[in-house]
Parts: structure tokens; sequence; C-alpha cells
């Protein structure tokens, strides 16, 4: 039976608050809502699964996230830094793997100044121009972004984490702002990065109502990736003992951004995988279409850690893209090798 609400979202790309307070708040309409996405997803992107090349590029962080290991006030936190030859050795080796984007991740660090982060994307655009840089080192000033953006990088992540400032206020030190985080991805959307904002599912404090408030904010920003995971505890943060976020309601979440941002770019998480061994495959039978496999060098991946239990810190990077490319086909779907931009449609969305 062709479920009202469902559909609605599907056609509309958009529901009332209280549908969807419905829709999150219950597991009745699952089933519906996941098909919807799968269908949607293909849709728009086919069988493809883009692959993301992640370098750890440092551990070090300035920051006092409460839910994050990597967090400055973390003293039992192993830290490390990647040298530029060893950063530039892990494109080498994910070229040959078939990524064509590399994302440099890494904690809030001052070493790695604007200079260094210039030079290593001007780097790694002159030896791959034919591959995506996309960057991942939280919030800097609009005058940053426009440096990295001049020296080649194509994409920013940076998760809102959540929409509403006091929820936001809940899980960060006082001075982190949310109004800080949303001049960040503005400025960067405007500066020209294709975006990626999301955040985690069963946060500490989160309501449903929080969960519609960051589908709210997704809405106006309009991004070109949404990462969203279940938010998993560290054992040596504030929030120890704070429970880990759900699968299934990661899963539904996911299915709705799907439905409301059909041309987004959706990354089945390492977070998913981690919360459930076929997590990663439900994620993108739930409307993901975007890998994440890690190519940092293997001494280091323990080190990267921003929750417990993290999956694939053991591996080589061959293995991992292996690895993958099984879980993906056995999900249904394809690894493309492809830069994976965001497919716009015309109109709405
Ligand atoms: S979430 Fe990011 S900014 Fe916050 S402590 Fe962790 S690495 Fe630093």
């Amino acid at each position: 039976m062709k479920d009202a609400i469902v559909a609605t979202l599907r056609q509309n790309r958009d529901l009332s608050d209280d549908e969807l307070r419905e829709l999150i708040g219950t597991d009745r309409h699952d089933a519906a809502l996941i098909r919807a996405a799968d269908e949607v997803r293909r849709e728009h992107y086919g069988d493809a699964v883009y692959l993301r090349g992640l370098i750890e590029i440092t551990s070090y962080c300035k920051n006092n996230c409460l839910y994050c290991g990597l967090r400055a006030g973390n003293r039992r936190a192993e830290r490390y830094r990647l040298s530029r030859e060893e950063i530039l050795a892990c494109c080498e080796e994910g070229y040959a793997l078939g990524y064509r984007t590399f994302v440099l991740q890494g904690g809030e660090d001052p070493a790695f100044t604007d200079d260094l982060i210039c030079e290593l994307v001007a780097q790694i655009k002159r030896a791959h121009p034919d591959c995506a840089v996309t960057l991942s080192l939280g919030e800097k000033p609009r005058e940053s972004y426009e440096r990295y953006f001049t020296a080649g990088a194509d994409r920013y992540l940076l998760r809102h984490e959540t929409a509403d400032p006091a929820h936001y206020a809940k899980l960060h030190p006082a001075e982190m702002r949310f109004e800080n985080r949303r001049r960040c991805l503005y400025d960067l959307k405007e500066i020209g990065y294709q975006v990626g904002a999301g955040f985690m599912v069963g946060s500490p404090y989160q309501t449903t109502d929080h969960l519609i408030a960051d589908l709210r904010f997704l809405q106006e920003l309009q991004p070109d990736m949404i990462g969203i995971g279940p938010y998993l505890t560290h054992r040596d943060t504030p929030f120890h003992d704070k429970e880990n976020g759900s699968l299934a309601l990661s899963l539904r979440m996911l299915a709705i951004l799907r439905l409301m941002f059909p041309y987004a770019l959706l990354p089945s998480t390492t977070a998913l995988g981690t919360v459930d061994p076929a997590g990663r495959e439900l994620g993108l039978k739930a409307g993901g279409n975007v890998v994440m496999p890690n190519l940092s060098p293997v001494g280091v991946r323990k080190k990267y850690a921003i929750y417990d239990n993290k999956i694939c810190t053991g591996e080589e990077s061959a293995q991992c893209r292996d690895c993958l490319e099984r879980r993906v086909r056995s999900a249904g779907y394809r690894i493309v090798t492809d830069r994976g931009d965001v497919k716009r449609t015309r109109g709405r969305g």
C-alpha cells in the first residue's frame, strides 16, 4: 500500500513540521521511505557510488568539542601530523587505486598554516589535475577559505552538527558558536566551493525538533554534500557515559535527506559501519551514494580516534579499496572512477 507521507515528501521534496515529526518519530514508514530513497537515488545517480580518498592529516586540535576524542582537553589522545611528503604519497597511492577525489581532513591545528595548506593543495592539483581536492579543516576566516580556493581546492566539508543554537551550546565549549559555523558555511558557498554540511544523529540532548531544525537549515543552505552518521561515544570525553546514536534513526534520516535533496552527494559513513557491521551497505540502500575509504598511513589511523571502536584502522589502503568494492557490489551498486561532482537538477534543488 502506498505510504501517503512518503509519497508527499518524494513529490514535494518537503513536508510540514508535523509530518516530519511523524516520519522521524516512528519506524512505521521506514520500509516505504527507504524504498523511495533508493528509487530517487537511481533516478539521479543510477547505481554509481563515488569514492573519496580520506587522508587524516593531523590529530592535533585546538578546540574542545565535548563529543570528540581529538578535543584539546583529551590528554590521552595520541597526536600526529603527516608531513607534506606523506600526504603526497597517500595521494599517489590513492590515484593508482582509482581515487579521483582526495579529502584532507584534520583537527583545527595551527601548525597547518594557510601557506602550508595552499602549497599542499597546489601540489596535489599539479600532480593530479584530473582530481578534486576537498578540505575538511574546520572553521577559518573567510580570507583563508579564499586563499585555499585560489590555490585549487574544489570542495569543503564542515558539518554544522546541529542547527539549534541552544543544542549547539550543549555540545561545544562557550567560545564556539553556531553563528560562526553558519558564517563559515555561507562564506564557503559564496566563494564558490562545493559545500558539505551535516549533523550527528542521536547526539546527547538531541530531540526530534532539533533534527527538523537541521533539515530546515539544510533547505536554506542547499549544500552539495550532506554527511550524517550516528553519534558515537568516546571514552575520554565529557560525554563518555552517553548512548550511541541508533542505526535505524540514522538510516531514516539518510532516506529523508535523499528525498528532500535528490541531487545531493550523501556519504554512507564509517560511523554507520562502526555502529553495525552492515551499516555502510544499509546506508547505500537508504540513499547514500558516496563512500570514503581511508588513505591515511596505517601507522596513524588508530590515533585519529574521534570516537571509540572506529573501523578500518588496520587495513592497508588497497585492502580498504577492495573491501569497499565488495561491499558496494553486494549492496547492488557500482563504484565508479570519477571525480563525482554534484549533479544539480533544474528548478527545485
Ligand atoms: S570535532 Fe573537530 S573541531 Fe571539534 S575537537 Fe574534534 S577535531 Fe577538533
